[in-house]
């Protein structure tokens, strides 16, 4: 061994003992090391898989897609075919215990297209909202329904917002009222901004059953399919995610079975004495949903983010200007290192928010809530960056990153908006009611 590695080893077994020694006088176990970062095999092997359909199905169908502003029905069925849209592929995402499974799957699909990322997991906001609200006979009832099988591929949709209302959800007018002697729910309203409305074959619909009560007055129904009284409305033509479908949902004396109360009437009746009474019921659980479902999110828009960069640094070192490839001027390179940097940072808040959900840890600070508003951020920002870096051509629709920066400003919106998330993460950290 040469003098040098010598002292290097010594110096290192030095440092092993009196990590040692500190770590014996302050009672930690050595070797006990919980904290990694490293995927493990299992989560590298269905990212590569996800990537894998991303890469060769839904990128090249991208741009027809966003052109055309249909729903891709033959891209979501060739995803239901590898078994990466269905019932039992959502349930093992859901199921590993690190939380980060199904936000990695989500990262890869928007990576490869946003608007068709969401086309196919647009029905997951539906899955949301059941799994929220309904027992374990409802979940087993309706969530299989929401996706259909591989021959028959059907979406599910949420429906929340209404033109009046989508930020402020106590303003919702939507209406449930009980006909006790058909034990039957009568709905009326009209919902907006629906991914999936109309075309679905769930909906879930909040309504409000004591409008006097706010947003603890609300419920969640499942409206089966073709049942009379709903009808899509008028179809959103949009700025981005053109191959998603979104529209207005009308609910005209809409008339569903008891059973379609997610939750049941009798959990729903407690939940509204206690609000009579002024108690807090809900108001935790509800938050708490948000931020479990918001790091999900937040790795969409990190995945449009990458995909932004990773077409400006390849641009960047193939284009040359003033004899040069534009990537040696500092103002590029300098840009492509913040894009990655932010992208980075953005991942690592949704990793962390996502295994915090799962492990029952309490969101403080409302970590769900952050890593939705920079992953969008960061989205938005890096998409525009990305332009900046292609010049001309990042403005026009023969190169992707248009596109991207399209879709990616949706996600500063929807799901609650950028102002929406800061508010409850002051909220969340002062403990005062900020306005
Ligand atoms: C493509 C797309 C898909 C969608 N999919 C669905 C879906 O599937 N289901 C569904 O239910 N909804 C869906 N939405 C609706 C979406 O969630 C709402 O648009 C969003 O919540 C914002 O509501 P709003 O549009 O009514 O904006 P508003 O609530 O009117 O807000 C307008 C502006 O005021 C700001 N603002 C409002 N209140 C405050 C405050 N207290 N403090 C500071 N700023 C404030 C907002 O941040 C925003 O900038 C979708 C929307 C789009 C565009």
């Amino acid at each position: 061994m040469a003098t040098e590695e010598k002292t290097s080893a010594k110096a290192e077994q030095n440092g092993n003992q009196v990590e040692g020694q500190i770590s014996e006088q302050l009672g930690i176990e050595v070797g006990d090391t919980p904290f990694s970062l490293e995927l493990s095999q299992d989560q590298k092997d269905i990212r590569e898989w996800a990537h894998g359909f991303a890469e060769q199905t839904v990128r090249p169908a991208a741009h027809e897609w966003d052109e055309k502003e249909e729903f891709p029905w033959p891209v979501v069925q060739e995803a239901a075919k590898i078994g990466l849209y269905g019932f039992e592929s959502i349930a093992q995402f859901w199921a590993d215990p690190s939380g980060l499974t199904f936000p990695i799957v989500n990262e890869e699909l928007f990576w490869g297209d946003a608007g068709i990322g969401m086309s196919i997991f647009g029905t997951t906001l539906a899955v949301a909202g059941i799994y929220g609200s309904g027992t374990p006979e409802q979940m087993v009832e309706w969530v299989p329904q929401c996706f259909g099988d591989e021959n028959d591929v059907k979406v599910g949709a949420f429906c929340a917002s209404e033109p009046d209302a989508g930020s402020d959800v106590s303003g919702y007018r939507t209406t449930a009222k009980y006909d006790e002697a058909n034990d039957e729910w009568v709905i009326n309203g009209q919902k907006a901004w629906a991914t999936n409305g109309g075309i679905a074959n769930v909906h879930v619909v909040i309504a409000s059953v004591d409008r006097d009560l706010g947003s603890r007055g609300h419920a969640a129904f499942v409206i089966p399919p073709g049942t009379k009284g709903l009808e899509q409305g008028a179809k959103v033509k949009k700025h981005g995610i053109r191959a998603s479908h979104t529209a207005d949902v009308h609910l005209d004396d809409v008339r569903v079975p008891g059973s379609c109360l997610l939750g049941g009437k009798e959990k729903l009746d407690e939940r509204l004495a206690k609000a009579r009474e002024g108690k807090s019921a809900k108001g935790q659980a509800a938050m708490r949903t948000f931020e479990l479902s918001r790091p999900t999110v937040g790795a969409q828009a990190v995945g449009i983010a990458r995909a932004a960069y990773e077409y400006a640094l390849d641009y960047a070192k193939e284009r040359e200007a003033f004899g040069r490839k534009i990537i040696e001027n500092q103002a590029i390179a300098f840009a492509l290192a913040d894009m990655k940097m932010e992208i980075d940072a953005a991942r690592l808040l949704v990793h962390r928010a996502a295994w915090m959900g799962k492990n029952d840890k309490e969101f403080e600070a409302a970590e769900g809530s952050m890593s939705k508003l920079k992953a969008g951020e960061v989205a938005v920002w890096v998409t525009e960056r990305a332009i900046q870096i292609l010049g001309g051509n990042g403005y026009s629709r023969e190169f992707p990153v248009e596109r991207m920066h399209r879709d990616a400003k949706i996600w500063t919106i929807f799901e609650g908006t950028s102002e929406i998330q800061r508010l409850v993460i002051s909220r969340a950290i002062s403990g005062v009611q900020i306005k």
